[in-house]
Parts: structure tokens; sequence; C-alpha cells
């Protein structure tokens, strides 16, 4: 007998921590770990003609337009490795994202990072990506074995370019005025979980599990 779906949809500020809790939690449950966001980025770094249409707004920190992200991402829902379920990270950004969603896939949970402004701030400005595995770290947390190096192949950590200051700062307006609506919409569902993401990442993944309980 199969295993039963299991299909997750993080949601919360950028810097939450919805990438690093995504990434273990994907491997533990043998699911899909699906980043609009990587997905993205995998297409800018390839020059693909999306990924060129991409590239300007998200180095504004803007939201891509939504029928770009809903094709890179119709794509990779369908994929082998998301028979079993995936956890979605960075999709929904917005309410008519949310309204495609719901025509896409049933989701059996929403889990939504609970943290305050200023802690996001901290972590944009300390996170480090490894631009081969996309492993996050952070300067002050959870830093590289080898300084500036990935701790799993080596290659040189990079400051992703929508972590500057200005994109920062740009980033955190879409949310707020995009994306934190969505708490509403989702609240009053029943699979709606809301975890505090303060704290280590092995205190949020704690969290999260009970969550999903
Ligand atoms: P993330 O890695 O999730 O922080 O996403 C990085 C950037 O990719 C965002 O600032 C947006 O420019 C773009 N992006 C990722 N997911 C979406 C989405 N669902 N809708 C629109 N833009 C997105």
């Amino acid at each position: 007998m199969g295993r039963p779906m299991l299909r997750i949809v993080f949601l919360g500020p950028p810097g939450a921590g919805k990438g690093t809790q995504a990434a273990e939690l994907a491997r533990d449950f043998r699911i899909a770990h699906l980043s609009t966001g990587d997905m993205l980025r995998s297409a800018v770094s390839e020059r693909t003609p999306l990924g060129q249409e991409a590239d300007a707004y998200m180095r504004a920190g803007k939201l891509v337009p939504d029928d770009l992200v809903l094709r890179i991402l119709q794509a990779r829902l369908g994929a082998p490795d998301a028979r079993d379920g995936f956890i979605l990270d960075g999709y929904p950004r917005n309410l008519a994202q949310a309204k495609e969603l719901e025509r896409l896939t049933p989701i059996d949970r929403v889990v939504w990072f609970d943290l305050p402004e200023d802690v996001l701030v901290e972590r944009l400005s300390q996170r480090r990506v490894c631009p081969l595995c996309h492993t996050v770290y952070n300067l002050a947390t959870h830093p590289p074995k080898v300084e500036g190096h990935c701790d799993k192949d080596g290659a040189e950590l990079i400051q992703r370019s929508d972590d500057q200051p200005a994109a920062i700062t740009t980033r955190l307006r879409v949310y707020a005025q995009l994306t934190e609506p969505l708490l509403a919409y989702y609240r009053q569902k029943g699979n709606f979980r809301s975890v505090d993401a303060t704290g280590t990442p092995a205190e949020v993944a704690k969290r999260i599990r009970a969550a999903l309980a």
C-alpha cells in the first residue's frame, strides 16, 4: 500500500526560516521540497527565457508575475518526486496565487511562520547560501565550518542579491501588502497552523512537527 499523501504549504515572511525547515522536513518525510524562489533562481542562472524575465523583479525584491511563477510551479508539481507529497515554500504569495493553488491541488496542512520584523531583517542580512545545493547558512547562528564555503560541497557561499538592504526593505513591504493578508484567508480553514518561528532551527523544527501531528 502506498503512503498517504502529505501536501504542506509553508507561509510566512522572507527570512522566517521556511527554506531551512522545508529542506529538512521534506528529506525526512521523503516528499519534494518545492521552493518557487529556488526554481526561479535556477531559471535565472540558466538564463532561460523565463529566468531572464524574472531576473529584474527578483533583484528588486518584487514579486515575479503570477503567470511566470505558475508555469514553473506547475511543471514541478507534476514531477515524480512530488508523487507522495510536497512542501511548498514561497507559494502562494498573494490571494490570486492562493486561489490558483486551490485549483491545482488539495492541501493537507498550511503552516504559518510567525516572526517579528526586527528578527527578519537580522536573519536576512546574515544569510549566505550555497549556489549549488541551496543550503542556507546564517553567519551569526549557523556559520559554515570553513569560512565562506558550503559544508556539503565546498562551493563558495554567496549573498543573494535580494538580501541587500534596499531589496530587503522592498521584500518586507511586498510581504506586508500582498502576502500577510493570506493569514486571514487561511486562518479560517481547518488545516491552518501557526508556529512561533523564533529561536534556533531545532526549536522551530520541533514546533512544526508538533503542529503537523
Ligand atoms: P524566496 O526565495 O522565496 O524568498 O523568493 C525570492 C524571490 O523570488 C522573491 O522575492 C520573488 O521575487 C520571487 N518569488 C518566489 N516565489 C514567488 C511567488 N510565489 N510569486 C512571485 N514571486 C516569487
